[in-house]
């Protein structure tokens, strides 16, 4: 096997959780396991997050505080908006991308309307009505200025590629049947390359061989497979785990603050105490006590 390469690819949309020491830890023992590295990426692409930098900031002290650390260096999204613009001209190119102008209240209109609305585990599918939008009507639209997201044609995409398959290290092989997870969304003007996009380009341009991360983002992966083959990129292994859960047997949620890593730093625990921790929810169906 060629070198692994795992990573870390944290949002910083409020401060670091045990689910995310979860997540950390998975990727740096996969790689010291198989004598790799493990490299941090920061997911910022949120540009409408006005403290992401406040949380970067804690977390590179939780990080430091736990004595995680990563090779190479540290590759931060918001850096990299003119790489995902080029990945979507590509698909532009391709005549894969259209705009989409409708708003959220008038997607959910057009859901209710439809009764029975098609969708994935993700949520409810686009109905895929700018998809139908005459091209006369799109260009004045454009030149008028209308807010619009763009909005990937997975029929197409379908037509392209077919149904590729990819690897999960625990549930083996997976086929991603594209049309499946409707016209997602890669841009908007808030956010100028969704999580989908470059996640995608990220994990090739960072060489990733292996991703491990948690089993909310299974279905996700299809997405990025079908991203992967019409950019033409490599496919990495994945390795959803599973995720910590509370005494009730809930997922435990970002934004329960009780469990951030900064809380449990101030309520006196040491790092090999919350490391200790994690591995007794590992052996006692995920859940987390402290
Ligand atoms: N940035 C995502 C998160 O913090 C993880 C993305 C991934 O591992 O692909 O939930």
């Amino acid at each position: 096997m060629s070198q692994v390469i795992t990573r870390f690819a944290p949002t910083p949309s409020g401060p670091l959780h045990v689910g995310h020491l979860l997540a950390a830890l998975q990727a740096r023992c996969f790689a010291d396991e198989h004598g790799g590295r493990c490299l941090l990426r920061i997911e910022d692409i949120d540009i409408t997050r006005a403290r992401s930098r406040e949380w970067v900031e804690l977390m590179y002290e939780d990080l430091q505080w736990l004595g995680l650390h990563f090779d190479g260096e540290v590759m931060v999204q918001s850096g990299r908006f003119d790489v995902y613009a080029s990945a979507l001209e590509r698909l532009r190119e391709m005549g894969l991308l259209y705009p989409c102008f409708c708003t959220r209240s008038e997607i959910k209109a057009q859901i209710a309307e439809m009764g029975r609305a098609p969708h994935s585990s993700l949520g409810y599918l686009y109905p895929g009505t700018c998809r139908k939008l005459h091209r006369d009507v799109v260009a004045e639209r454009l030149a008028r200025g209308d807010a619009h997201a763009w909005r990937i044609d997975m029929q197409r995409v379908q037509e392209l590629i077919g149904c590729p398959l990819w690897e999960d290290m625990r549930r083996g092989v997976q086929c991603c049947v594209p049309s499946e997870y409707g016209d997602v969304v890669l841009a908007r003007k808030e956010m100028p390359a969704s999580y989908h996009l470059a996640v995608v380009v990220d994990d090739a341009a960072q060489g990733v061989s292996h991703v491990t991360r948690g089993e909310d983002l299974f279905e996700a992966t299809h997405i990025h497979r079908a991203l992967q083959a019409v950019l033409g990129l490599p496919v990495p292994l994945y390795c959803h785990h599973e995720l910590l859960k509370d005494n009730t047997g809930r997922r435990l949620a970002k934004r329960d603050g009780a469990r951030s890593l900064a809380s449990l730093r101030a309520a006196g625990l040491s790092p090999q105490a919350v490391r200790q921790s994690l591995k007794a929810a590992l052996a006692n169906e995920g859940i987390w006590k402290v």
